[in-house]
């Protein structure tokens, strides 16, 4: 069965930007009769906070998006915890080691920095430039806690079609570089556990940010080493303050749970989404399940949305 997700970071509180993105992929799992599963992307262990995943479920909820079963422990409907799979992504790591498809870096990110080539893609650090790579499978190993595995990636060209971006292509050597599967203290990558996981999920169909577009070809490049299937892919447009840099705490206060507390009506968030992702032609406050019969990727604005304080503090002065 095709399956889409939900893969929150609970890094801290999740705002209007996360919003429209959930809404859009349960629209789209929802109209064309997928399963989706909600996913805790928890690894990322310095900047998680205990207290964003219930804040994260709670605002999904509030939202009025549901998800299909989840794993056994829990009970139904409970999500899936990447902290909790991480014997998987141990195995893919020594698949990955055995095929030779990483070596140990010990290079900080400053020599990095210092010796990469220029990014390729906008908000991307600099280009791997090899320093570590002549290791090979059975050479003596730098000393543990001193170095990560980073995944060589193929000089080939990779395309894709995404359902909002269209044909993107990617050469992953020269546009990306090798990049790292684990953190030099042993905790995996986002990048490794999200194709494992995916995999693991029967996820088709992956609804995310743009600014993750790079990254679906690092996924892709995983995913061909691991012999697992490739996703679909639905990078969706972000939402900008008004001088058009990303929307963040600078442009206002749009966490969720401020509106949740403040009594905002979620109808009004799902109403804002629903226009802005121009599914309906005015922002009337809806439900989340009223759109779905008016979802289609074909209708989907592809321009970054902008929004303006003045609008979401009227929200909660309304
Ligand atoms: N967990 C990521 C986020 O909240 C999304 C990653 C993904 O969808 O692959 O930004």
């Amino acid at each position: 069965m095709s399956t889409g997700r939900l893969a929150p970071s609970p890094t801290g509180a999740q705002h209007l930007g996360n919003a429209r993105t959930y809404l859009l992929a349960y629209w789209s799992a929802r109209s064309t009769g997928k399963k989706l599963i909600l996913r805790i992307e928890d690894i990322d262990s310095p900047r998680v906070k205990s207290w964003a995943i219930q804040q994260a479920i709670d605002d999904l909820r509030w939202l009025g998006i549901d998800w299909d079963e989840g794993p056994d422990v829990g009970g139904p409907h409970s999500p899936y915890i990447q902290t909790e799979r991480q014997s998987l992504y141990a195995e893919a790591l020594e698949r990955l080691i055995a095929a030779n498809r990483v070596f140990p870096c010990n290079c900080s990110r400053q020599d990095i920095a210092d010796a990469g080539s220029a990014p390729h893609f906008e908000h991307e650090g600099n280009i791997y430039p090899g320093t570590c790579a002549s290791w090979q499978n059975g050479d003596p190993l730098p000393e543990a806690g001193t170095f990560s595995w980073r995944f060589r990636v193929k000089d080939h060209p990779i395309e894709i079609d995404d359902l909002v971006l269209g044909n993107q292509n990617c050469n992953p050597a020269a546009h990306l570089g090798a990049f790292p599967i684990t953190q030099k203290n042993g905790s995996y990558s986002y990048h490794l556990a999200c194709v494992v996981d995916d995999a693991a999920m029967g996820v088709s169909e992956v609804v995310r940010g743009d600014d993750l577009l790079p990254s679906a070809f690092r996924h892709i490049e995983l995913a061909d080493a691991l012999e697992l299937p490739r996703s679909h892919y639905a990078h969706v447009p972000l939402i900008k303050g008004p001088d058009g840099r990303r929307l963040a705490k600078r442009h206002g206060d749009t966490r969720l749970s401020l509106y949740r507390e403040q009594g905002v009506a979620p109808e009004t968030i799902v109403g804002w989404a629903a226009f802005t992702a121009g599914l309906t032609d005015t922002a009337t406050p809806r439900s989340a399940d009223e759109v779905v019969p008016l979802f289609a990727w074909s209708k989907l604005n592809r321009n970054a949305i902008v929004v303006h304080e003045q609008e979401t503090t009227g929200w909660i002065r309304d």
